[in-house]
């Protein structure tokens, strides 16, 4: 797993995260106001996303079982089948391609 890429997405977020709050209390000191909601927000979105993004980062997408077929009939015939390991795909997934 290369971790060059999430480590810049964090990187950035927390870049933007702390601009952004420098610029609020820049702005605040301006107005006279000492604390905003806003910067509360940011900061609240910022690390959640954050929070997250490692989450999906750490997780597998997981896998269906060789053989794997779907309970309902209806499903079946809205899902393609896979003609290397003769299983059915589920949604959006890839397998068995060069
Ligand atoms: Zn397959």
């Amino acid at each position: 797993m290369s971790w060059l890429s999430p480590l810049l997405t964090i990187a950035a977020s927390l870049f933007l995260c702390l601009t952004s709050i420098k610029c609020e209390s820049a702005l605040s000191e301006a107005n006279g106001a000492s604390y905003s909601t806003s910067t509360s927000l940011t900061l609240f979105l910022t690390f959640a996303s954050l929070f997250f993004f490692v989450l999906a980062k750490l997780s597998g997408p997981g896998f269906l079982p060789r053989g794997w077929r779907p309970a309902d009939l209806r499903e079946r015939a809205a899902l393609e089948r896979c003609p290397w390991c003769d299983g059915y795909k589920a949604p959006r997934a890839h397998h068995c391609t060069r």
